[in-house]
């Protein structure tokens, strides 16, 4: 059995917050890693006990969050995500599972939610709201690869649960703010959901090793893991205020693939035009002419 394994850095036990852990120049970034990688090696010693003997390894964070090094080494790994959506997955996968996922953006008592950043309010699908879990999820079901396995905080597993019936998931530590932060422009939400109590990693693994080994048998036995999909497709995204740009909204339409529409929807909104300068004076030449400037 081959699985496809997503990552991300935000939804690990013990990554605390994402200044100093999940940014490239932050003091505890290179703990981080250590701490997404052993998690992953927790879930591929799982799914393997239940018979999985092939493993990509989805690299997901924005400036990546896995050591080679330390990755178990029947892995391979996936990084640099050229071509978006569905990242390199494909029909020849018989599940995929995530590991460090955090929760969609405006979930209360998310430890770090967020939808690709910060500046993301809303994602929705057929007016369902999806976060990272669900497009990669909802990809997956289009390819006809099950969703099988989950971990990360407690509000993502709940996520994970009500988008796919039946699949198995593993709370690794739980978000502790309350409410949405729908008040928030998007420097102030990403200040906000940094309260959350974890698991010690050790024990963090064990969970996600026994709950990967379970959900892979389980599988096995009944068939879970497919979101039943309704073309056509209608996605909407809304953004928060950032900086001198107003909140925003883009919206596309596909009738057939939930794949081609993540793949042609904007990931931002295009620029807010600027108010509008009264014209400097134009600069008249000798001649009583505006000077053309040859190419
Ligand atoms: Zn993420």
């Amino acid at each position: 059995m081959k699985i496809y394994i997503m990552t991300d850095c935000e939804g690990v036990a013990g990554v605390l917050n994402s200044r100093d852990w999940g940014h490239a120049d932050g003091r505890y970034y290179d703990l981080a890693k250590e701490l997404l990688t052993q998690e992953v090696n927790a879930a591929i010693a799982g799914f393997a006990a239940a018979g999985a003997d092939e493993f990509l390894v989805c690299d997901g964070h924005g400036p990546g969050a896995i050591n080679p090094v330390l990755l178990d080494e029947r892995a391979e790994l996936l990084r640099g995500l050229v071509n978006g959506y569905p990242y390199e997955m494909d029909k020849t996968f018989d599940a995929v599972a995530w590991v460090g996922q955090h929760a969609m953006s405006r979930t209360p008592q998310a430890h770090l939610a967020h939808t690709g950043s910060m500046r993301k309010f809303e994602y929705t699908v057929n007016g369902l709201p999806v976060g990272e879990f669900g497009q990669v999820a909802m990809c997956a079901s289009e390819l006809g690869v099950p969703a099988v396995f989950g971990s990360g905080d407690r509000a993502f597993c709940a996520e994970a649960q009500a988008l796919v019936q039946g699949i198995e998931t593993v709370e690794v530590k739980r978000g502790t703010k309350l409410g949405r932060g729908d008040d928030c422009d998007a420097e102030q939400y990403a200040a906000r959901n940094v309260g959350a109590i974890h698991l010690h990693p050790v024990r963090a693994r064990e969970k996600i090793r026994i709950g990967a080994e379970r959900a892979l048998r389980r599988f096995q036995q009944e068939k879970f893991g497919i979101i039943p999909l309704q073309p056509p497709y209608e996605m909407i995204k809304r953004f928060r205020a950032l900086g001198d740009q107003p909140p925003a909204m883009v919206k596309a339409r596909h009738p057939s693939s939930v794949i081609a529409l993540f793949q042609n929807i904007p990931v931002d909104p295009p620029a807010a035009v600027k108010p509008a300068r009264p014209h400097p004076a134009k600069k008249v030449g000798k001649k009583g002419r505006m000077a053309v400037r040859k190419k």
